[in-house]
């Protein structure tokens, strides 16, 4: 397709007349210097991932995991014990909560199991928004402020919920910021991420801190598990299907864990327990060998606040995606004139293009683009002729694609290394992959992508046995489900 720019058919899309303020541009241009085709297709070649780098992917992320679980620090990736060693078998009975605090937001739940029969016999979840303040506050006032909301929600018991008497209520924690985990019921917060800075908290222990302030509110609680997002999707899911074998995230970061085989964790050394298998959190987010980037990622990271860490999760997750975008149009912007001879200063604005408008603008089966007419104005100040929107959309494809496909590779890397350990394990019968967040869940092209990967590094035949499914919020029901696994009472399963 020819994608020479031309100025901007201004009013080829209509907009409210609130909108049609005229946008800020920050400089004239040179005429186009470089096309904006030699940019697009530079882009392309770089970000393609045809069959041997998807290979070279899987192949380098089975290997890094074999490397992250022979020593603490062996490789990029962590591969943090969970200390769950005894996974939902559907037996669970009794009344238990799940806290979940992992970002702007914290949301409780209750939960009435009823065993193999009845299942999950009643749920009631609250949301409730983090004061902005108390991000920037001390650790008690967070933890307070947190125990005295789900003091309020515990005192709403009733219905079909039943604790019985003399029991303390026993609460799954998940929280999902890096953590050292210590055991089950303990772990101390290695930094806070997400936009907290909360005072007093990194090097403690989160599950004592939660305790303590459940005990200044008089909460007659404990907590009996605490749980990474990505373990809490998988025990969430295994609860309904025993073939569930790896969790993975993909929302505002990217997380996965599987079941590991003890024998198969050299760093384990001497700790002993019942079952000869445990959850491992891989934090594949810090993954980066073979991982094909551009200077469009490059400039991204060096930019960031967390320089050379995490590239993984900076080249296929939600956080990330829209801003590698934006880079790029306004490399073709600044060089090709994609928009015309001046540049709206939005478009300079890091962040500005977020993960969620590339969807909406993939989604525009308009003959002449008007959806992404609309978000580039709205959200870069730019106008917009078809050329120009045909491009971007070309643009979006292309980081999508890539993101799609090389989370598809990283989840083949996990299922392969399995596979080697255990022959007939994995590819054998069916095995389920439960995957979960936003990113996932709400931009269709990236879920296609993703799967299609899958399929062409494992052929047809055995990729069917391979069953990639969607468990929407699975992990706090997850993290209740572990609060009943490892419940201090008696239990009957
Ligand atoms: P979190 O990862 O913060 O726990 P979610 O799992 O809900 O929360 O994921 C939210 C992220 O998902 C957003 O930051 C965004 O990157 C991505 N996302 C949300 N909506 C969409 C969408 N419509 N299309 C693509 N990505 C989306
Ligand atoms: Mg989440």
């Amino acid at each position: 397709m020819s994608v020479a720019a031309t100025p901007p058919a201004i009013g080829s899309f209509s907009l409210p007349r609130s909108l049609r303020r005229r946008p800020r541009f920050r400089m004239a241009v040179r005429s186009s210097a470089v096309p904006v085709d030699s940019i697009l297709t530079k882009l392309k070649h770089e970000c393609a991932t045809p069959l041997p780098v998807l290979r070279r992917v899987a192949d380098a992320m089975a290997a890094d995991m074999r490397a992250g679980l022979a020593v603490d620090g062996g490789s990029d990736l962590k591969m943090i014990l969970s200390y769950v060693d005894s996974l939902p078998t559907g037996n669970e009975k009794g009344l238990f909560y799940a806290l979940d605090l992992g970002g702007t937001n914290f949301r409780v739940l209750r939960v009435q199991l009823g065993g193999k029969e009845e299942r999950v016999i009643d749920t009631e979840f609250e949301q409730v928004s983090i004061p902005q303040d108390l991000m920037f506050g001390t650790s008690e006032e967070l933890f307070d402020f947190i125990a005295s909301r789900l003091a309020t929600f515990a005192q709403k018991e009733g219905g079909k919920f039943h604790l019985p008497p003399g029991r303390k209520k026993e609460i799954g924690f998940t929280f999902s910021f890096p953590v050292r985990q210590t055991s089950i019921d303990s772990g101390i917060l290695i930094k806070w991420t997400k936009g907290f800075a909360v005072s007093g908290t990194a090097g403690r222990d989160v599950v004592a801190c939660l305790n303590d302030a459940m005990e200044r509110q008089g909460l007659d609680m404990r907590v009996s598990a605490l749980v990474n997002d990505t373990v809490g999707t998988l025990a969430g899911a295994r609860y309904w299907d025993d073939d569930v074998m790896v969790a993975v995230i993909l929302g505002t970061g990217t997380n996965a864990c599987y079941i590991e085989r003890k024998d198969s964790i050299p760093k384990l050394q001497g700790h002993v327990s019942a079952s000869g298998r445990t959850i491992i959190n891989t934090e594949w987010g810090a993954f980066s060998n073979g991982l094909p980037l551009t200077v469009f990622d490059r400039e991204m990271d060096a930019a960031s606040i967390n320089p050379g860490e995490q590239i993984f999760e900076k080249t296929i997750s939600g956080m990330y995606l829209g801003e590698i975008v934006r880079r790029v149009l306004l490399k073709m912007a600044e060089d090709g004139a994609l928009f015309g001879s001046s540049i709206p200063e939005k478009l300079s604005m890091p962040f500005v293009l977020r993960t969620p408008d590339l969807s909406a603008m993939q989604q525009d089966n308009s003959d002449d683009l008007q959806a992404v007419g609309s978000v580039l104005y709205d959200i870069a100040g730019v106008e917009s002729n078809l050329n120009a929107r045909k491009i971007v959309v070309e643009v979006c494809d292309t980081i999508a694609k890539r993101g799609g496909r090389l989370a598809g590779a990283g989840i083949v890397g996990i299922l392969q290394k399995m596979e080697e350990d255990s022959k007939g394990l994995i590819f054998g019968k069916r095995t389920v992959v439960a995957m979960d967040g936003g990113l996932y869940e709400r931009y269709p092209q990236y879920r296609r992508y993703l799967k299609d990967a899958v399929t062409e590094l494992l052929g047809l035949e055995m990729s069917k046995n391979v069953v990639i499914e969607h468990s929407k919020d699975g992990s706090g029901i997850g993290a209740a489900l572990l609060a009943a696994a490892n419940s201090k009472y008696e239990h009957s399963f």
